[in-house]
């Protein structure tokens, strides 16, 4: 807490409670009486001062507001390390010139189908195959996910294809195997504040793809980001992937802006999913050219080939053969902004 705003019917006494409080905790006070209020700026190591402690200062009748100059994130942030984060998964960099592709089908469904699309994602040029083996489903009595069987079929198709596999987590009991199978773990937005499962994934020495959450700010994300980052793994890419908003005509809400104020805020890479943000295969593609054209270090497209039969997300998933265009279309565009696909 930098600067604390008094009300203006704030009184010396109550200026004097907070300057002792602020004491009591190892800091110093700067009081300014202005003609309207007073302000004081707190002169310390502010650092340690958890967000509870500032919200007992906000909490006091005559304070009006306080502003942090410190984020409350801190191994995230661009004030910790000035440099992008670049990650290297095997040899495929993300956060650096090149933007690799994630792409792969919704879920998992079987070993012929996820082989099928990783091969022609991958002559198309992804780096990577994604697949949901244990699916976060709205309702219970939708397909849930093969499990085990199917991280053991992405595995198999990074045999084939050499193809890097993603795949979500959801349970900190999945974690041993999931570690065995794959190369990246992605939370999903709906795990984004599972504060348990980030301080888990925090322990190992794999990367992890945060999903923003469903309806989550820029810095509850940042601060889901430090929780798995506290642990010692700083490998955490984030991946915006739309939020609600009052707006129905697209699932969700892809906010392009994020991109640029993470790149801002944060070292960590950005991605952007843009098949689960707008929930249309018309519109992935107009929004992965926004996307890298706005700064995104890489992309996630849900590919199938039969969508018209996929267990779920067949309405956003692109055929292969619109991916293999789509891969097209977007180089031109890193080319503008100075990147490759
Ligand atoms: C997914 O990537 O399959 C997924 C469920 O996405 P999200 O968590 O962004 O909804
Ligand atoms: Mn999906």
């Amino acid at each position: 807490m930098d600067i604390i705003v008094l009300k203006p019917s704030a009184k010396d006494k109550d200026i004097r409670h907070i300057v002792k409080k602020l004491e009591s905790k190892g800091l110093r006070s700067h009081v300014s009486k202005g003609t309207e209020r007073t302000i004081i700026g707190v002169i310390g190591d502010t650092s340690k001062i958890s967000e509870d402690e500032v919200a007992g200062v906000r909490a006091i009748d005559a304070v009006e507001d306080v502003m942090r100059i410190i984020k409350p994130y801190k191994l995230a942030s661009r004030e910790f390390k000035k440099e992008s984060t670049v990650i290297d998964v095997g040899g495929v960099k993300i956060g650096g010139k090149k933007i690799p592709i994630i792409a792969g089908p919704c879920a998992v469904e079987s070993k012929v189908i996820v082989k099928n699309i990783a091969t022609k994602v991958k002559d198309a040029g992804a780096s990577f195959i994604r697949g949901g083996a244990f699916k976060p489903r709205t309702s219970p009595y939708s397909f849930q996910g093969l499990g085990e069987e199917g991280l053991k079929i992405l595995a198999h198709a990074r045999e084939k294809t050499g193809l890097q596999v993603v795949t979500e987590i959801m349970d900190p009991r999945d974690l041993d195997v999931m570690v065995q199978y794959s190369d990246i773990i992605q939370i999903g937005a709906r795990n984004m504040q599972n504060f348990r499962l980030l301080l888990e994934v925090g322990t190992i020495n794999k990367p992890v793809l945060l999903k923003r959450g469903l309806s989550a700010t820029i810095k509850e994300w940042l601060m889901a980001a430090e929780y798995i980052m506290s642990k010692g793994n700083l490998n955490v890419i984030l991946c915006e992937r739309g939020i609600r908003t009052f707006e129905t005509s697209t699932r969700n809400t892809l906010d392009l802006s994020a991109i640029p104020v993470l790149k801002e805020q944060t070292h960590l890479p950005v991605i952007v999913d843009p098949s689960h943000a707008v929930g249309k295969r018309s519109l992935v593609a107009p929004m992965s050219k926004a996307a890298v054209a706005a700064g995104a270090d890489g992309l996630l497209i849900e590919v199938h080939t039969d969508p018209e039969e996929a267990l779920s997300d067949g309405e956003q998933s692109l055929t292969p053969d619109a991916f293999a265009e789509l891969i097209n279309e977007l180089i031109p565009i890193a080319k503008a902004v100075g990147r490759s696909i």
